[in-house]
């Protein structure tokens, strides 16, 4: 099946869908990065233009928290409103930038449902204007809960998005580490396999949410999030292997049938990371390498011109320093430092120059 190309700008619905398919197939991946801000979202977008690759942008409740206006006395109104911006700005501007862009948010356990909820009402009425949702999908971790309930969550949740043209994405093991408030650390020595996904409860959400939707499986193999010293936890890419062949051999299927993700990609082996594109892995997000890239370059902005963020004009001489403390000249560094490290998950994923969209 040859792959259609797509419309630039955001993508959803059917158009999503074939771009999940054109990644596995082309055996590659696309990163999917957080960002909090118009800023941090340009800088996803202006990467993906120039590595001419499609790209997957992505909230976490925080994030929309923070893109909402962290001093918001009502947080839950921040996280909604907030994420609803965000998607906004990202729909109105991603033409612009000749790629296909999916729009997603990040880990929601529990607790922060009602943040899913808030979201799904938004892109409800959305949807009643346009004829699209306003994210392609959602992820719901319910993965520290019991196999049954996690799934039966999800299955209810995919009912309700699948309606409107949503895919959802499940958490099935736990993702090792902490993301934004959600998950644990890890301590050393600790019994780890509960970061291992069991093959057979891959197959049971394929069982349950295939007949519902469209949806796509993060499945642990001792991924964890944030950058750790190595030799915690060792990545074992083949339980996505093994669970690929226990749906494709069960329901009699071609290659790869489940849409997998890789969480906590940040600092992973390159050699495991290619090894997993080749079992289905269509995302991997990256968080904790970007807000470290995009850190860097204010760092070194301010050692080079200390003064200017002291003083508006030099106390000695009367030299003016607007110039340098402009927020456009930082925070514009910043945005480099963050699409160049983009630029480089892009290679890694094997992405690169192989945009969709035309
Ligand atoms: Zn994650």
């Amino acid at each position: 099946m040859g792959t259609n190309s797509l419309k630039p700008g955001v993508v959803t619905g059917k158009a999503y869908f074939e771009l999940v398919d054109a990644c596995k197939s082309g055996g590659y991946a696309l990163p999917a990065v957080n960002v909090t801000s118009t800023s941090t979202a340009n800088a996803a977008l202006e990467a993906a233009a120039k590595a001419g690759s499609d790209i997957i942008i992505q909230m976490s409740n925080g994030g929309a928290a923070f893109f909402g206006g962290p001093s918001l006395a009502d947080s839950h109104t921040a996280r909604v409103k907030g994420g609803v911006s965000a998607c906004h700005h990202v729909h109105l501007m991603a033409e612009h930038y000749g790629v296909a862009v999916v729009l997603h948010t990040d880990h929601a356990n529990r607790k922060f449902l009602p943040w899913i909820d808030g979201l799904l009402d938004f892109g409800e009425a959305y949807y009643k204007i346009h004829g699209h949702p306003l994210f392609s999908s959602h992820m719901i971790d319910l993965s520290e809960e019991d196999t049954s309930v996690n799934l039966e969550t999800s299955a209810r949740y995919l009912e309700r998005m699948a309606k409107i043209d949503m895919s959802l994405e499940i958490e099935l093991g736990i993702t090792g580490g902490e993301e934004d408030g959600v998950g644990h650390d890890l301590e050393e020595g600790a019994n780890t396999d509960h970061l291992y996904t069991q093959p057979e409860d891959v197959l049971a959400a394929y069982d349950l949410l295939n007949p519902i939707g469209h949806f796509s499986v993060a499945a642990s193999f001792g991924n964890v999030h944030g950058v750790y010293k190595p030799g915690n936890v060792e990545l074992r890419p083949e339980i996505l292997k093994n669970s690929q062949s226990l749906v494709q051999k069960t329901h009699n299927l071609a290659d790869n049938p489940l849409h997998l993700v890789f969480h906590g990609g940040s600092g992973s082996e390159k050699a495991k990371i290619a090894e997993a594109l080749g079992y289905g892995v269509f995302k991997m997000n990256i968080d904790t390498d970007t807000q470290f890239a995009y850190a860097k370059p204010i760092g070194d902005y301010v050692d080079a011109h200390a003064i200017a963020f002291k003083h508006q004009i030099d106390p000695a001489d009367g030299t003016p320093y607007k110039k340098f403390y402009d927020p456009r000249k930082w925070v514009r560094a910043c945005e480099i430092g963050f699409a160049d490290r983009m630029v480089e998950s892009f290679k890694d994923l094997q992405s690169y120059g192989k945009s969709i969209a035309k």
